[in-house]
């Protein structure tokens, strides 16, 4: 069934779990992710990121999206990726999408705020769901390209993009978010060092803004990661980039162990390597809890 954001958070923060995000770029990994939730009961969020517009177009996936949602048997939210400005929000949302993100985070923070009000009085009037970030989330600069223009890789000390709590409950108060995506130790794409979690910050920011946290960043880490966040406020796991790797490298080894291959076969091996990797991020995004 097709949810919106705020309803699946309010289920994951009494049930003190955590919602897994998934960009589906691909066909297979639209099926991949909605046979893993419907397997183990679990709710999910359809994720399209501005970004992917590349691979395939908001226009193709964003019904495709509504339409498996819909014909789930588990809670589904349709999102919106790093959104970068309003046009690309009320398109998503003419779609049929029930979540929105407005990612205005590289912006001045009186800017971030303008841009973040404006896409939370059309939104809500949609009733539609809007996260929006502050600080910033960096990249490894391999994979998980979510991000526009506000791209920063590690050239600058990680801390100097972490989300000020203080700054977080100001934010919220003004801007009425249902969610934030907060900055506070992970990056976009493949980890190329040992993330370092700053969880006391993360529990401040939750504290302080008195509603979900999102956690940008969200695949390749360790259970006790995982285990640590969702205790400390984190109700949105985005996960992408360690899943479409795990659908590469299977892709990889069949064409190794296997001859006279078509194109299709690679499909299905990619999708079922995704699904398994899904399956096993869910499964610790649960928590027991839902
Ligand atoms: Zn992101």
């Amino acid at each position: 069934m097709l949810v919106t954001l705020r309803e699946i958070l309010e289920q994951a923060e009494q049930g003190n779990f955590a919602v897994g995000s998934f960009n589906s770029p691909t066909l297979e990994s639209v099926r991949a992710v909605t046979e893993a939730a419907e397997e183990l009961q679990s709710p999910i969020i359809l994720s399209h990121a501005e970004v992917h517009n590349d691979i395939i177009p908001i226009e193709i996936i964003g019904p495709i999206f509504i339409q498996f949602a819909k014909q789930a048997s588990v809670p589904v939210v349709v999102h919106l990726d790093h959104g970068s400005n309003l046009n690309i929000i009320k398109k998503a949302i003419d779609i049929g999408f029930t979540s929105v993100m407005i990612d205005a985070s590289h912006m001045e923070y009186e800017d971030n705020i303008r841009i973040v009000q404006e896409v939370v009085d059309y939104a809500h009037k949609h009733n539609v769901s809007v996260e929006a970030e502050l600080g910033m989330m960096t990249s490894s600069g391999i994979g998980g390209e979510e991000t526009q223009g506000g791209e920063h890789h590690a050239t600058q000390e990680a801390e100097d993009y972490y989300t000020d709590p203080l700054i977080a409950k100001d934010f919220v108060q003004k801007t009425e978010i249902d969610a934030l995506a907060a900055s506070f130790g992970t990056v976009h794409g493949i980890y190329v060092q040992e993330p370092n979690l700053d969880i006391k910050r993360l529990k401040a920011i939750y504290e302080n803004i008195g509603r979900p946290v999102v956690m940008h960043g969200g695949s390749g880490l360790e259970i006790e990661d995982y285990v640590n966040v969702i205790q400390s406020g984190v109700r949105k796991i985005n996960y992408y980039s360690y899943a479409a790797k795990a659908g590469a490298q299977a892709v990889k080894e069949y064409i190794q162990q296997n001859q006279n291959l078509f194109y299709h076969d690679y499909t299905v091996v990619a999708k079922q390597a995704i699904k398994e990797d899904v399956k096993r991020a869910m499964k610790i995004f649960m928590n027991n809890g839902y």
